[in-house]
């Protein structure tokens, strides 16, 4: 099969560049066709879905198709598509991200987010994490990342949805099998830590307690603890529809008088698709 032939996948991740994780994964994922890496120069973890627009971005080739960006996720993944690449990949990996990325967390998440943006440019994607703090074993989640990627290669994914893995921290001979679960809920809990500093002045640690999670069945959380690989089929629809009729019996106006019906229109066409998809060079 020749290069131009080859499936193009991109690679990125928020725990920057020189992390292992993303080397694995792209290591892993090269059996399936070319893999460019395009991720953030520095960690850019809890980034979440953060679009720089206030500075110029700068991309540095560092050789063999990798790149680095001093940017956010998702800039890495619209410099990308934009630009960095020679044509449109045809799926998106982000990760493997040293921790997991489940339940309500998913939203911080500058993996899921890299993955929330190529779904947005209409590019098939899905992140990738391990759970723990430290000494993370790859193996199993290398080896998950390349069936699952062979899998959205051949089907494709459906339209606005992404695939979010998290894998238990443990060789591959560990692994009980596949879970297809869905989002986790967190019980918060003191999570702001306030110190003083040696001016006398306050400062604050956001995260000090370790999570805990509701047990709710066959969630991301849950399946991950109990040994398995988790594949949470994720939605860029943030609506919740069982509440519209209810919020319509409101009856919510400007000034508090009738709410004025409105007139049936045509849909307006559809997000991203008509963006100009490529860098536009001007001096
Ligand atoms: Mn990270």
């Amino acid at each position: 099969m020749g290069r131009e032939e080859q499936p193009l996948i991109l690679v990125s991740n928020d725990d920057g560049i020189g992390s292992a994780g993303l080397k694995s994964l792209a290591e892993s994922l090269s059996e399936l066709g070319e893999v460019m890496v395009v991720a953030p120069d520095r960690e850019r973890s809890a980034a979440g879905h953060s679009l720089t627009l206030s500075r110029p971005l700068r991309a540095s080739h560092l050789g063999q198709g990798w790149y680095s960006v001093d940017g956010t996720p998702t800039d890495c993944i619209t410099l990308a598509v934009m630009g960095l690449l020679p044509r449109r990949p045809h799926m998106v990996a982000a990760g493997i991200n040293h921790g997991s990325n489940m339940g309500d967390d998913v939203t911080y998440s500058g993996t899921v987010s890299s993955a929330i943006e190529a779904t947005l440019q209409g590019i098939p994607a899905f992140a990738i994490s391990v759970t723990g703090d430290g000494d993370f074993d790859f193996r199993a989640s290398g080896q998950f990342a390349k069936r699952l990627g062979e899998e959205i290669l051949r089907r494709g994914l459906p339209r606005d949805t992404l695939l979010n893995v998290n894998m238990p921290n443990a060789p591959p001979e560990a692994i009980r099998g596949v879970a297809v679960t869905r989002q986790g809920r967190r019980v918060y809990s003191e999570t702001v830590v306030q110190k003083i500093d040696p001016r006398g002045k306050a400062y604050y640690w956001i995260g000090g307690a370790p999570p805990m999670w509701e047990q709710l069945g066959e969630t991301d959380y849950e399946a991950v603890s109990a040994g398995w690989i988790s594949v949470t089929p994720l939605h860029l629809d943030l609506t919740n529809h069982r509440v519209i009729d209810d919020l319509k019996a409101w009856g919510l106006s400007l000034n508090g008088g009738p709410p004025i019906e409105r007139a049936e229109e045509s849909e307006p066409p559809h997000g991203r698709e008509s963006k100009a998809n490529r860098i536009s060079v001007t001096s």
